[in-house]
């Protein structure tokens, strides 16, 4: 504590930019893309004050180009990875001794050049690197990321303001303590936000990071690592580090000083992180911290009572945005008989008035590229399997086509098995799967939807009989950590909607909330006596 108990700014969510044609935002996003897109940048490993050039590189594409090169990255040896420990363990004194206000100013100054100077590049980057639209971009790298920092900020200082009571005689504190060792912060692809999110949190609260962002996020987490910079972060504080993420990881969780993991990204990989850090427990100075955020099978429940309008927007809205490539993406949707056919004939109308999946710098576009090769087969694959199975019926899109981009048609599975691998399959991409229910089997269809797959991320169920609203937000309980009535079920804010799900969604403790701050500190509480006892015998001794 300095000499003050000082107040926060207020945080506020930062409104979001509209880049309408002709407005000076959309004009310089659309500079600064072009000068991305013409570049080659060359990002470093960033390893305490060093910026590291291995030798070792790999090319960055756009995924809507992909024999477009705008840069490449270096990748860590395995001799990176133990020096990115051995820098963050020697920052560490001096960063957890640092008061409080001095890293909170840190992380605001970054969320105001995030909304000024920064934002034309950290959307422009986002574009490129993920191919999100400028509205995604901007929702995501500079709104939520700005929301991360800002909101994380007033949370951590109610978190230090939670102190216990104190009888007579004596004073109790909690002071707050950095994890000690280090934190390990693996991010995904899909979010800027919480690529930048997951080590700024923990470091906010006092510790050290080695992160690893994700291959395909590189070029826009070198922004992240230029305005951490200018805010002034220190060296040593977040050490950036790529390469094989098995390697990585191996050497990451080997050390005795690792102390915690934020992660978010599938479920099958965090899994696998957890065992490890089983198997590694006796080797680990104290018990790390596991923290992640997993996949999703996201679904939409509509009532015979719904507007089909309204129901037809939350399935294109929220199975379609970002090509389906967000962790809250609809995947699976229940429609009432009687209202089905006029929904999907709203869900088909919608999407032919879109345009082809195209380039990002097109703003008339609506749909994008995916992410990579990997994701466009993978989906693809299960694209020609609806083709050929009886029980399935593509009603919209089906086509691909990975000549320039990754471009993957948004596309409707019909199927009348309610249990067909896209109903249970995370598949991350633009495929959404309708099950059409009898409109009698609405209590049968609430039990379907919470059985059927092992998520539990986001769900929503679209209603307007009180009744039967109540009756699916207690049969669905357990079945999303972020249930929406009457509204799609993505587009969680920062400081509204606490994100997170449970079951195999990860561990459900919310990103942007003071809970998931709590993960990232060991409270010490300190007893102070005034006046000491100098005798050891009690009354009832006689
Ligand atoms: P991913 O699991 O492929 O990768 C995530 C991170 O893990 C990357 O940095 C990657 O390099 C690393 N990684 C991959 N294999 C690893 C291994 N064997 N050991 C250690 N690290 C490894 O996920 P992705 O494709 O980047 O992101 C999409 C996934 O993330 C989806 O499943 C989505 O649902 C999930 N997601 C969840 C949330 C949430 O809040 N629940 C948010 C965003 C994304």
């Amino acid at each position: 504590m300095g000499k003050g108990f000082f107040h926060v700014p207020k945080a506020v969510n930062e409104p979001i930019k509209g880049y309408a044609p002709g407005s000076q935002e959309r004009n310089e996003v659309l500079a600064q893309y072009k000068s991305y897109f013409n570049g080659n940048v060359e990002v470093p490993l960033y390893i305490g004050n060093e910026e590291i050039k291995t030798g070792n590189t790999k090319p960055m594409s756009p995924p809507h180009d992909h024999k477009h090169v705008v840069g490449s990255y270096h990748l860590a040896e395995k001799s990176h990875v133990s020096k990115a420990i051995s820098n963050a363990l020697a920052s560490r004194k001096a960063w957890a001794n640092l008061t409080w206000e001095q890293r909170a100013a840190i992380f605001l100054k970054a969320a105001e050049l995030i909304a000024g100077p920064y934002r034309a590049k950290i959307n422009a980057a986002t574009m490129i690197a993920q191919s999100k639209t400028i509205h995604q971009a901007e929702i995501d790298a500079a709104c939520e990321f700005i929301d991360f920092l800002r909101f994380n900020v007033e949370y951590m200082s109610e978190i230090y303001n939670e102190q216990p009571s104190s009888a007579p005689g004596i004073w109790n504190r909690v002071e707050y303590r950095p994890l000690e060792g280090f934190v390990y912060a693996i991010t995904p692809f899909n979010f800027t936000a919480i690529a930048g999110n997951l080590p700024a949190s923990a470091a906010m609260m006092g510790n050290v990071v080695v992160w690893k962002p994700s291959d395909s996020q590189i070029f826009s987490a070198k922004v992240i690592v230029d305005v951490f910079k200018e805010a002034g972060l220190p060296d040593g504080v977040i050490n950036v580090i790529y390469g094989d993420p098995v390697m990585i990881t191996e050497t990451v969780l080997a050390s005795p000083d690792f102390a915690g993991i934020h992660f978010t990204g599938s479920t099958h990989v965090f899994k696998e992180l957890w065992k490890q850090i089983g198997n590694n427990i006796h080797t680990y100075k104290t018990y790390p911290k596991i923290v992640g955020e997993t996949g999703g099978k996201d679904f939409i429940v509509a009532h015979k009572t719904a507007n089909p309008n309204q129901v037809a927007t939350a399935i294109v809205r929220g199975a379609f945005e970002f090509q389906g490539q967000k962790c809250s993406a609809a995947s699976r949707v229940y429609l009432p008989k009687s209202l089905s056919k006029e929904i999907l004939d709203l869900v088909k109308s919608d999407l032919q008035s879109m345009n082809k999946p195209g380039s990002p710098e097109d703003m008339s576009n609506f749909i994008t590229a995916v992410i990579h090769e990997g994701s466009f087969d993978k989906l693809a694959k299960y694209i020609d399997q609806a083709k050929a199975d009886k029980n399935a019926e593509i009603i919209a899109g089906g086509n691909y086509d990975k000549s320039k981009g990754y471009f993957i048609e948004p596309t409707v599975i019909l199927t009348t098995d309610p249990k067909y691998t896209t109903m249970e399959t995370e598949l991350f991409g633009p495929v959404v799967t309708i099950y059409v229910y009898e409109d009698a089997d609405w209590a049968k269809t609430l039990k379907l939807v919470d059985e059927t797959s092992e998520y539990a991320l986001t769900g929503a169920v679209l209603a307007t009989d009180r009744y039967v609203i109540d009756e699916a937000t207690k049969a669905l309980e357990n079945c999303a950590g972020n249930f929406y009535i009457n509204d799609k079920p993505t587009g969680a804010v920062v400081g509204q909607q606490p994100f997170g799900g449970a079951r195999a969604s990860g561990t459900n403790d919310k990103a942007g909330s003071a809970q998931n701050l709590l993960r990232w500190v060991s409270p010490r509480l300190i007893k102070e006596t005034f006046v000491t006892p100098t005798d050891y015998r009690y009354p009832f001794l006689g």
